[in-house]
């Protein structure tokens, strides 16, 4: 059994397959050096000093008895040989495999920008360590690029640390891509209110050095120059895939596609034997979100992925285990707690479920048609619960059962 990635998903494929009574070799093989460690930690607690990146290692749920094949890069497959190559050269022969090789952070497209001395990305404990060095020697303002929900994290990090922040996003607002309008008002409002430069409807057209190879200033594509020492190029993660060319799975830019029991597909469509897919490389049919398949980036997803990946190794059809759970993501952020279930890319239109966005403390729900099928909360975490079970049940949209401290009269907006 090759697990080929060392981390979240790659690690709990193996617990799950012990679970599961499974009593063979498992090797796991892992491009980074370090044991599988936490990520959601590093745009948060490590950013602001509270942890080391080195103090995130994941605990383990059970002893798997792995051979651990760390600083190892899986180079190719040979599906019809049965085998990977690992970039030293080595080959690794399996008769299962699971490809749990993850992201990486998208770079900012200008290499020689890219390599200029304050540039950062955020996905890796090394990253992690190296941007909170720098942030620790108050390097003034710092430029982050990019309004998801790591560049929001890494802002609210930087505010935090008492750092002056500028954010350019490319669209309205922060987490509008995500999470649509509503929530991305209040986004906006709070970086405001904790006193965050931001800049919307603008790109970062290019950055400018000092002569040395140093970043001095960022030049946004409305013309203004931002000078700052640090920027941090948060823009989404790109599935790492290329190691899959050639090999007949259906892999691309979107990721590996996957069936519902975490089966890799070919590119006919078809379940390889004995060769599944977890985490954040995939791309994933889901069974209560038909037609295009979900790529979820989100921890609780790699956690179920692995789980069934694991199960379903020593399964057959019938009996195959599916994923099931609704996607599921937190944030913390400039001191509110954000939390989403279900899927909000499907929606066409959302509605404010309870509390006011003035309050700071609100549910928005997305609704498909007539269906809710995702609800974001804001500092109301405690009824994420009752709104994952209205989705899981098919509820209505707007809805129609009784909720606490909700508006007289919801208004639905057309999602953007
Ligand atoms: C800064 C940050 C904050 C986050 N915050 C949250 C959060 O608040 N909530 C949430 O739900 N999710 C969050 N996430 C997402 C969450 O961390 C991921 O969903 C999770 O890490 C996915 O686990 P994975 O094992 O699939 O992929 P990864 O964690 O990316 O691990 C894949 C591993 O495979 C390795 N690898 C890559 N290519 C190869 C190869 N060819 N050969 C061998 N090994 C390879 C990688 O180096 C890596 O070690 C955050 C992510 C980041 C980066």
């Amino acid at each position: 059994m090759l697990i080929a990635g060392a981390s979240l998903a790659g690690l709990r494929t193996a617990e799950a397959l012990r679970d599961a009574g499974f009593g063979g070799r498992i090797t796991l093989v892992g491009d980074e050096p370090h044991p599988p460690y936490d990520r959601p930690p590093l745009s948060k607690q490590v950013l602001s000093g509270w942890v080391g990146a080195d103090q995130t290692e994941l605990p383990a749920l059970r002893a798997v008895d792995a051979d651990w094949r760390l600083g190892a890069a899986a180079a190719d497959l040979d599906l019809a040989g049965r085998s990977v190559g690992l970039a030293d050269g080595a080959r690794i022969a399996f008769d299962q495999l699971v490809i749990a090789t993850g992201a990486r952070a998208r770079p900012w497209p200008v290499a020689a920008e890219a390599a200029l001395d304050g540039v950062f990305v955020l996905r890796t404990r090394g990253d992690a360590a190296a941007l909170r060095a720098r942030l620790a020697a108050r390097p003034g303002r710092v430029v982050v690029i990019g309004a998801g929900f790591t560049g929001c994290e890494v802002a609210s990090s930087c505010i935090d640390a008492g750092l002056p922040v500028t954010v350019v996003e490319a669209t309205g607002a922060p987490l509008l891509r995500a999470l649509g309008d509503t929530i991305g008002a209040f986004a906006a409002d709070l970086q405001g209110a904790h006193g965050v430069d931001l800049r919307t409807g603008v790109a970062v057209a290019g950055f400018e050095d000092d002569g040395t190879g140093r970043l001095a200033v960022v030049v946004l594509g409305d013309g203004a120059r931002v000078e700052a020492t640090v920027a941090v190029v948060c823009l989404g993660a790109a599935p790492n895939v290329e190691w899959l060319a050639g090999s007949g799975l259906a892999a691309g830019p979107q990721g590996l596609l996957c069936d519902s029991a975490c089966r890799a597909l070919d590119t006919a469509g078809q379940p390889v034997a004995g060769v599944f897919g977890a985490g954040d490389v995939v791309r994933i049919e889901h069974p209560r979100f038909p037609g295009e398949p979900l790529r979820t980036e989100h921890w609780g997803a790699a956690c179920e992925q692995a789980a069934v990946a694991g199960a379903n190794i020593l399964r057959a059809d019938p009996d195959l285990r599916r994923i099931d759970a609704l996607p599921a993501f937190w944030s913390m952020q400039f001191g509110a707690c954000l939390k989403l279930a279900g899927a909000p890319e499907r929606a066409d239109a959302t509605v404010l479920l309870q509390g006011s966005v003035e309050s700071g403390r609100f549910v928005v729900g997305y609704g498909r048609g007539d269906r809710l099928v995702a609800v974001a909360t804001v500092n109301q975490a405690h009824w994420l619960s009752f709104y994952e079970a209205q989705i899981r049940a098919g509820a209505a949209f707007p809805p129609t059962y009784r909720r606490v401290d909700a508006p007289i009269s919801p208004q639905k907006e057309l999602a953007s």
